[in-house]
């Protein structure tokens, strides 16, 4: 089983030194590396020869135990958020057509699964030696997850992510970051997405390392396993700036941050403003990555350089990263200025989007290029600053094309502003003007639109100042906390 070295050998070797170290915690049940090949094996026998599995990704170990038994099998795991509406669960499970669903034992399905066979993962270690029979590695290409994207920009589309692309973004993160045996992560990420499962469970997995999982996020669970000898945090946005207002009140939460070897933001960008706070107050810089589902991992920068506050890090050894101007043109500039479209390529890519031949035809170049529909810059360091998605964040105004991320940060470093999102519509003379919605830290005391505007044109150009202003109670963000920049503009 190539995936996972340290599984392999403890299955072999049952009663070896490997196989009682620590491989998952989940609240209180821990399955060390020998449980976890036992249980997951023992599972793979009961699935294996499936077409295709979808796995109830609760929080829980019995999702972890579901998806490296699936892996085990050579079966393709489609993870389904528990939390879906039952219009995207109808969607999933039709397109994904799964044969079977893998359930912790108790849970209740709704409606919408019908009669589909369900069959309830055991994550208590069988007495004995598994059977060796459902165990198939069916080759690097093979697919190992149908992962559904987030839905930001529309339906979740089906990203079918090979084995190959599992190993590859795994061995880069582990080598960029030094990622050892001896490392213990922390999270409390949701298991349906890239970011928790395949990062977040098979990671640690990757290198023999192991994780905890805190169910939910919470600062007094980051706050107890990173004091209590966990060694990496990995968060989206949202978490992280849950930390940087509580930093100041809790100095048990600062010295905790301070002892960690790594902190990982990604998902989505994290705001400047929150990476700054916690560096004031941990003397630790949050590393970023960029990354999506269709191509796992692009990029991160190694955990000793001094990672600049806005950027996401230089391409990962083996992934190929271009910008491209509108007509096809790749941009060589490292001006920190010319936008272009980020484009990827290497082993890390998805094999294309399930049942849908013509989106996966357009998502690619003639010569086999990634279109991630994300817009950037690259800095003379050659990292990669995020300007937006090209759909949603990049408004041609008066004959500029200016970034909403630039503009959001700036207006979230104002005392006034606890979480802003930038947008643009059509305006007679400019084109396009600059919208800004934001939720105000105090609802009593709203800055006005007239402050912002010149907060804004204090520190960017002035042609970058929101024309008009919104205010709400909170931002619409769905289960990874992404700002739905759909629902802004569409009502
Ligand atoms: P959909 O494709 O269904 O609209 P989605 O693109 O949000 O949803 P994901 O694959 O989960 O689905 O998200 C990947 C996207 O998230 C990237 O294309 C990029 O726009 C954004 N993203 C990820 N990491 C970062 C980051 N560090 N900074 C800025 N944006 C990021
Ligand atoms: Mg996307």
């Amino acid at each position: 089983f190539p995936l996972f070295p340290a599984l392999t050998e403890a299955l072999a070797d049952p009663d070896g030194a490997g196989a009682r170290r620590p491989a998952l915690r989940f609240g209180d049940r821990s399955l060390t590396y020998g449980e976890l090949a036992a249980t997951a094996a023992s599972l793979a026998a009961r699935v294996g020869g499936a077409d295709r599995v979808a796995v109830w990704a609760t929080p829980t170990a019995e999702t972890a135990v579901a998806v490296v038994a699936a892996l085990l099998a050579g079966v393709p795991a489609v993870p389904l958020n528990p939390r879906s509406g039952e219009g995207e669960l109808a969607h999933i499970l039709s397109d994904s057509a799964p044969s079977l669903v893998l359930v912790a034992p108790g849970d209740e399905l709704p409606p919408v699964f019908g009669p589909l066979e369900r069959v309830a993962v055991d994550v208590r270690a069988p007495d004995r030696a598994p059977p060796a029979h459902g165990l198939a590695d069916p080759g690097p290409e093979a697919p190992a997850f149908v992962v559904y994207t987030s839905g930001t920009t529309g339906p979740p589309k089906g990203a079918v992510v090979p084995r190959r692309a599992v190993a590859a973004t795994l061995d880069a993160l582990a080598d960029a970051w030094q990622w050892t045996g001896d490392d213990v992560l922390v999270h409390g990420l949701p298991l349906f997405h890239v970011h928790g499962l395949i990062l977040g469970v098979l990671g640690p997995l990757r290198r023999g390392g192991s994780l905890r999982h805190l169910g939910r996020f919470a600062i007094e669970g980051v706050t107890r396993e990173l004091g209590g000898g966990a060694t990496m945090l990995f968060g989206v946005p949202t978490m992280y700036h849950r930390i940087a207002e509580a930093l100041p009140g809790d100095p048990a939460l600062v010295r905790a941050l301070a002892g960690a070897r790594l902190l990982v933001s990604g998902s989505a960008a994290l705001p400047v403003h929150d990476h700054e706070r916690i560096a004031a107050a941990t003397g630790r810089r949050v590393v970023e990555r960029y990354g999506m589902t269709e191509t796992l991992m692009n990029t991160s920068v190694r955990v000793d350089d001094a990672s600049r506050a806005g950027t996401v890090g230089v391409p990962l050894p083996g992934v190929g990263l271009r910008l491209v101007e509108e007509d096809g043109t790749p941009i060589g500039a490292l001006d920190g200025e010319t936008v272009g479209e980020i484009q990827v390529s290497g082993p890390n890519l998805f094999t294309g989007y399930l049942n849908r031949p013509e989106a996966t035809a357009e998502a690619f170049t003639p010569d086999g290029w990634f279109r991630t529909g994300d817009m950037a810059v690259r800095d003379p360091g050659g990292q990669v600053r995020i300007v937006g998605r090209k759909a949603t964040d990049l408004i041609k105004s008066g004959g500029h094309k200016i970034g909403a991320g630039e503009i959001e940060n700036a207006l979230l470093e104002h005392p006034g502003v606890r979480e802003a999102a930038v947008t643009g519509e059509p305006d007679d003379d400019l084109g396009e003007r600059i919208v800004a919605w934001i939720v105000p830290a105090d609802p009593q005391d709203p800055p006005s639109a007239q402050e912002l505007a010149d907060h804004v044109a204090g520190r960017l150009a002035p042609h970058k100042r929101p024309r008009v202003v919104h205010h709400l109670d909170a931002l619409p963000r769905n289960d990874m906390g992404k700002i739905m920049k759909r629902a802004l503009t569409h009502g």
